[in-house]
């Protein structure tokens, strides 16, 4: 089959021709529709450090993806063949304490589909039966396609209630935005999303983001006034990894705010800790989705309220993979979709 591999120790990809991933009894073998490229592929194609410390060579990669199965194992029970389905990209190890309490996210052997095992940009995937998740006929391909990240933003977001708050999204990124709408689905009173890039702030104006603002135009605190705002955000979404805007958002929390951090910042950055104690904020740090409540709630606010199809800026052929990873290098990309 058609596979874009990481199969040299060195910045690119490369699509190739590698046998069919096997299928064991427990696994389910999909046909892949459409993939979306993740800012960790960009990290792979980069080949930056932690690429290398992370990914085996050579390996398919990608784990964004929607498509249809085409073959179960003998022990697969809850899957037929020709259903649409995606499936949670994390494969967790099913016998450490947390996997026994039902908390696979929390996972410590927790292997990436793409990362550290065969991925979905490739003609066929094989994935076991405990990831797939079903897609409902009323969601489109595009959409399944991008749930992965979108789970991100749905964990992010609803891991505190929004209900009446005022929320702060640092780092306007495809799941920056997707974490502000999620907030306003679900009820948050003000909502103000943060980038440095003009054009990241233009699509989440596009895509409805109550307030999107320049952080090196206007500070928070000028925001705050502008909006009536007296005493600070309930509610930080750190979506942006920079050590800066998290500052930022330590500085305009309100007294017990709680803070979800999602943005992978350099290692060792520094933020000023005192303020964490004396503000009493408390952190949350959100690594994929969680298993598989969010999946349950995410396909239900896309079914819903939640439209988050303006976020799709490029729709290409897998074989013209480079256009999507120059697309998404530049930083002005939204979600790129790619048809397989
Ligand atoms: P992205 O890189 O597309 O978006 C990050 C945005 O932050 C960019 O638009 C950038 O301009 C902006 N930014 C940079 N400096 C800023 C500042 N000072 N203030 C405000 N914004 C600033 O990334 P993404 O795909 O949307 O993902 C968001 C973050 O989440 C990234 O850090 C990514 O590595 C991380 N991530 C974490 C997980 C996880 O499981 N923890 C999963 C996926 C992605
Ligand atoms: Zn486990």
């Amino acid at each position: 089959m058609k596979a874009l591999v990481k199969s040299k120790p060195e910045e690119g990809l490369w699509m190739e021709r590698v046998p069919l991933p096997e299928v064991g009894p427990n696994d389910v073998l999909i046909k892949v529709k459409k993939t979306a490229i993740c800012g960790t592929d960009v990290h792979i194609w980069n080949w930056d450090e932690w690429a290398q410390k992370t990914v085996p060579v050579p390996l398919v990669t990608g784990h964004e993806f929607v498509g249809e199965v085409v073959e179960v194992g003998a022990a697969v029970t809850e899957y037929r063949v020709d259903q649409r389905v995606s499936g949670e990209g994390h494969i967790v190890c099913g016998h450490c304490r947390n996997c026994r309490a039902g908390r696979g996210h929390l996972c410590r052997n927790t292997l990436g589909v793409g990362v550290q095992r065969p991925g979905a940009f490739a003609e066929y995937l094989s994935l076991p039966q405990h990831n797939v998740v079903a897609i409902p006929d009323d969601v489109p391909d595009e959409i399944a396609a991008i749930f992965d990240p979108l789970g991100n933003a749905v964990h992010t977001a609803l891991s505190f209630d929004l209900v009446g708050e005022d929320v702060l999204v640092t780092g306007a990124g495809p799941i920056g935005i997707m974490g502000a709408l999620v907030a306003q689905c679900v009820g948050a009173r003000k909502v103000v999303i943060t980038d440095i890039n003009p054009g990241r702030l233009a699509l989440a104006k596009k895509l409805g983001v109550q307030h999107a603002l320049n952080a090196r135009e206007e500070t928070l605190t000028h925001v705050m006034q502008r909006l009536g705002m007296t005493e600070g955000f309930d509610v930080g979404l750190e979506m942006s990894g920079a050590a800066l805007a998290f500052r930022d958002m330590i500085d305009v929390m309100n007294n017990g705010g709680k803070i979800a951090i999602l943005g992978i910042a350099p290692t060792g950055f520094e933020i000023d800790w005192n303020k964490v104690i004396f503000k009493m904020l408390h952190l949350k740090g959100i690594y994929g989705r969680e298993m598989f409540e969010t999946w349950y709630k995410m396909i239900a606010l896309v079914q819903g309220p939640l439209d988050v199809s303006g976020l799709i800026t490029h729709r290409i052929k897998a074989d013209d993979f480079r256009t999507g990873f120059d697309a998404m290098r530049s930083g002005e990309a939204g979600k790129v979709v790619m048809d397989w």
